[in-house]
């Protein structure tokens, strides 16, 4: 690929990002039927679904087909990333795609089977000499130093799904609804890492008129739940996440609080709790942040049964369980941390059994 023109060896690299979806099938919307819960319909979008097992392969496709497009991807750019989470094995599963050197800039400490997914997909990875915090900046001085494009998930990566024409999670989830017996959703309920789900979701809403309300899920140390309750912009925390994937120090610039109708902080043992639950009594192999999701759409589901509501709710598996077998899985890890899901389990047995939720 590399005599032809650069147009169109671009045209030709964009095609294969595009093609990268088997079949160009959307992810699966999966009904999860609760036996005390009959007026209203529970549905889970199956992002582990994608090849690199996490949502990040939409947000890291998006980023990718912007690049190309921009001449900041060329037939011989190396490619870095700041992370040794989905995004990395995402960025290198494109990178290897189209021939590119991929190299993710991690933070010590960072565990050998997390490595050993970068290595998978072709992915170099180099640990950073500074603080976690500042893995960021050195990944983007190591691009400038390579010639290198840096993929910057939090800068760009709201504005790369936005702009990319591909059809999003949330043109993908009405059209799925289509055929069910309550196609608009009363609530979409999401958690927020970049923001870019959050907000190609509200502005889909906005967009068609629907009158369906997104909520947003927030975990413990998270910025995100207090700068939208204050209206500050710039919250920060200082202290980072325990669930991967959301919840940030501070607030980033693809979060767009404007369009979240309700923001719901989620305990991380009632994460954890949920993650369970959904693991043993509901058969389903997902990460931490969809126990977050699914905690935040059980008080939903309670509140419309409340109000006497019919309707239905959709959320997000976001990724599989497998990555978190030694942590948010592992009992010791778990309580090591000083969490207790113990309660929350109990809350969410409750709610399964009777529908009623005995929380707010
Ligand atoms: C990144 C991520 C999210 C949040 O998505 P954003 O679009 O980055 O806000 C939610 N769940 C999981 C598992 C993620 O990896």
């Amino acid at each position: 690929m590399t005599t032809e023109h650069p147009n169109s060896w671009a045209a030709e690299a964009i095609r294969r990002v595009r093609a990268g979806r088997p079949h160009l099938a959307p992810t699966p919307l999966r009904p999860l039927p609760l036996p005390a819960i009959r007026d209203v319909g529970i549905y889970l979008k199956d992002e582990s679904a994608h090849p690199t097992g996490s949502m990040k392969y939409r947000l890291v496709r998006a980023m990718f087909c912007e690049a190309i497009a921009s001449g900041a991807i060329r037939s011989d750019t190396p490619v870095i990333a700041a992370t040794s989470g989905a995004v990395a094995v995402a960025g290198a599963h494109f990178a290897r795609l189209l021939g590119l050197v991929f190299t993710a800039v991690v933070p010590a400490k960072t565990p050998a089977d997390v490595l050993a997914r970068i290595e998978g997909e072709g992915g170099r990875w180099q640990v950073g000499e500074q603080p976690p915090a500042a893995v960021q900046e050195e990944a983007r001085a190591l691009a400038e130093r390579l010639g290198g494009h840096f993929l910057d998930h939090f800068g760009d990566g709201e504005r790369a799904v936005a702009g990319c024409g591909e059809p999003t999670i949330a043109d993908e989830i009405f059209d799925q609804m289509s055929g069910e017996p309550h196609p608009i959703p009363e609530w979409i309920v999401s958690g927020a890492g970049t923001g870019a789900t959050s907000a190609a979701i509200g502005r889909h809403l906005r967009r068609h008129g629907h009158p369906t309300r997104l909520a947003v899920v927030d975990p413990e140390n998270s910025a995100y739940f207090p700068a939208w309750v204050s209206g500050c912009g710039d919250y920060t925390t200082g202290m980072p996440s325990r669930i991967p994937g959301i919840g940030r120090p501070r607030t980033e610039p693809g979060f767009l609080p404007a369009v979240i109708d309700l923001m719901i902080p989620v305990p991380d043992a009632a994460s954890i709790a949920a993650l369970r639950w959904l693991r043993t009594v509901a058969g389903i192999e997902a990460g931490p942040a969809a126990g977050t999701n699914f905690w935040g759409m059980c008080y939903l589901v309670a509140r419309m049964r409340r109000a006497g509501m019919r309707g239905s709710v959709v959320t997000i598996i976001g990724d599989g369980a497998d990555p978190y077998r030694n942590t948010h899985l592992n009992t010791e890890w778990v309580r090591a941390r000083g969490l207790d899901p113990a309660p929350y389990e109990a809350d969410i047995e409750l709610f399964a059994r009777t529908g009623d939720w005995p929380v707010g």
